[in-house]
């Protein structure tokens, strides 16, 4: 159990209609500067997505954010992933949206983004074998895989599960110790052989922008990490076809990873304001 989790009750669906504005203030702002981004990168408008990074924030705070017009969000530990899914798929179902897995009963596949009545639910933070099990029945993408060993855990489990798991390569651009993710070096070899598991979609690369304030340090990793997407793609190897999106740009840093090509951004911050825990 980790530590905020006793001091906050993640399952709480009632916020205080202060605490909604405050939200939906903060989702719209965030929705403008995507928008401004996109336009001054001259890149269509709506080709970046905006996700939720909902970890430490409750239900309510969670539902407030969609409501105001998030349509993806993540998290980070398994464990806040368990205990708000319940509760996050029964108040999006009375919206009549489906939350993260979809099962399509026709054809026994999932499937994903289907016409928009879906919020995709990600795991953007480190997993650890043991607890795929507990993320599988609720998350439809892992942004956070980043060996193959990891993968072939997931891709394992999955074809247990007759599913397919969206997954996305996480590469550790900056270099940073404290980081997670595969060595950039390496990002193109193992994105060719997770693309060939089973029960896997290799969807894109993932990164967490340099922790520095130099713009162009941090936007070389961004720009590195789109040139490795590029080459993936341009190999045709088996399961690549589909490795189009870039997971990067948090609050800080969200205009240069859109201007180097971002097609999600993970924004926490800016929508939730700054987090009490962690
Ligand atoms: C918390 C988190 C974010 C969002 O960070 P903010 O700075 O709050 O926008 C994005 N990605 C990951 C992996 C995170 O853990």
């Amino acid at each position: 159990m980790t530590a905020y989790m006793e001091h906050k009750d993640l399952t709480n669906e009632v916020i205080e209609r202060g605490r909604t504005n405050e939200i939906a203030d903060g989702v719209h702002r965030v929705l403008d500067r995507i928008a401004e981004a996109e336009a001054v990168a001259g890149r269509r408008s709506g080709s970046v997505r905006l996700l939720a990074a909902t970890k430490t924030r409750d239900v309510g705070e969670i539902l407030a954010a969609i409501d105001a017009g998030v349509r993806c969000i993540g998290e980070n530990r398994p464990q806040e992933v368990t205990v708000k899914a319940p509760g996050l798929a029964k108040r999006l179902a009375e919206r009549g949206y489906a939350l993260g897995v979809v099962r399509d009963a026709a054809s026994g596949d999932d499937a994903l983004a289907g016409a928009g009545r879906h919020v995709p639910f990600h795991l953007i933070g480190q997993l650890q074998a043991n607890k795929i099990g507990k993320v599988l029945p609720a998350v439809d993408t892992i942004e956070s895989v980043d060996s193959i060993e990891l993968a072939e855990k997931i891709a394992r489990r999955a074809t247990m599960r007759g599913i397919t798991v969206g997954v996305l390569l996480e590469v550790n651009e900056s270099g940073e110790e404290s980081k997670s993710g595969c060595a950039p070096s390496h990002a193109i070899d193992l994105a060719q052989r997770i693309g060939a598991m089973g029960g896997l979609r290799l969807q894109g690369l993932m990164t967490i922008g340099a922790h520095v304030d130099d713009e162009r340090t941090i936007r070389a990793g961004f720009a590195h990490l789109r040139r490795t997407r590029d080459q993936i793609l341009a190999s045709g190897a088996e399961g690549t076809a589909d490795c189009t999106e870039l997971s990067m740009g948090m609050t800080h840093d969200m205009a240069y990873a859109i201007e180097e090509g971002s097609t999600i951004v993970r924004v926490g911050t800016a929508i939730f304001g700054e987090r009490a825990f962690i």
